[in-house]
């Protein structure tokens, strides 16, 4: 791994008051992970396809985004094993909130790659570490296989997502996201895409981007942690996950309409 890329600092040249200063940070972290052995190239078209979608949904955090949060969060309080599954755009783009979340939400860290890849792994285990993470799994010998899935995803560690009740996954793929629903798992998901195999099959979809939402998920977090589980239960009860995946999608027209009137 090349030196300093641990900590992915930015050297960047783009003006402080560039309009789109955020965004194309987010691509040089990207590129940055990408060049020190965290991020496979087709990340970075996953991360297009998710910029696409949260330029239709203006760029910020919709109320349904704020709400599906929220239930997120009584979820990972309520959740007696909890593991968060990170890849490598979710370690190059949040390794520091994923740190925080775990920590928070008292839940485990684990490396799980689509394109599988020991170094790689290694790597992403490595930033976390460097972020504070005192364990993470998925990179040792003690791994099980998760039934109906056929990609590298599979592989999940015995003391992680194999024996997780409530799995966090982000920038995910339909397929395991299905696996992992047959599973018996419950799958709370940040996916930008209100449409994906991901979105319509998770418990829980948080419709925006994870630079955006992780941080507000180990807030609630935070914030609920002195509730009853009687009363986490009635918020997570309460919640639809496809009306919520409607009202996001309503969001997205809202918007349109608004461009539309200033074009
Ligand atoms: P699925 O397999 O679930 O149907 P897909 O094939 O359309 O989805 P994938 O490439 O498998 O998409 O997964 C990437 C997903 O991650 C996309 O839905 C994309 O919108 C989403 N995504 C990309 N970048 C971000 C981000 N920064 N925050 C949240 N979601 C993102
Ligand atoms: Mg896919």
């Amino acid at each position: 791994m090349e030196q300093g890329c641990c900590t992915i600092k930015t050297l960047t040249h783009i003006p402080k008051t560039h309009p789109r200063l955020e965004s194309l940070l987010v691509r040089e972290r990207l590129v940055k992970g990408f060049e020190c052995g965290l991020v496979a190239v087709e990340g970075l078209l996953a991360e297009g396809r998710g910029e696409a979608f949260d330029y239709l949904l203006g760029e910020k955090t919709s109320r349904a985004a704020r709400k599906a949060t929220r239930v997120a969060a009584a979820q990972l309080l309520l959740a007696k094993r909890p593991v968060i599954s990170v890849n490598g755009n979710t370690a190059a783009l949040c390794a520091k909130d994923v740190v925080n979340l775990a920590k928070v939400a008292n839940a485990g860290i684990e490396v799980n790659l689509f394109y599988a890849n020991k170094k790689r792994k290694q790597n992403i285990a490595l930033v976390l570490k460097k972020n504070g993470a005192t364990q993470v799994l998925g990179t040792g010998k003690k791994m099980k296989q998760l039934p109906g899935i056929d990609s590298s995803r599979r592989m999940v560690d015995k003391d992680g997502i194999f024996s997780a009740d409530v799995v966090v996954v982000s920038l995910e793929d339909g397929d395991r996201t299905l696996a992992l629903k047959k599973s018996g798992k419950n799958v709370i998901t940040f996916d930008l895409n209100p449409m994906s195999r991901t979105a319509t099959s998770a418990d829980i979809t948080i419709v925006d981007n994870i630079t955006r939402a992780i941080s507000l998920l180990a807030e609630y977090c935070k914030k609920m942690s002195g509730n009853s589980t009687k009363s986490l239960e009635g918020i997570v009860n309460k919640f639809d996950n496809k009306k919520n995946l409607a009202d996001s999608i309503i969001e997205i027209r809202k918007h349109l309409a608004r461009r539309a009137r200033i074009a």
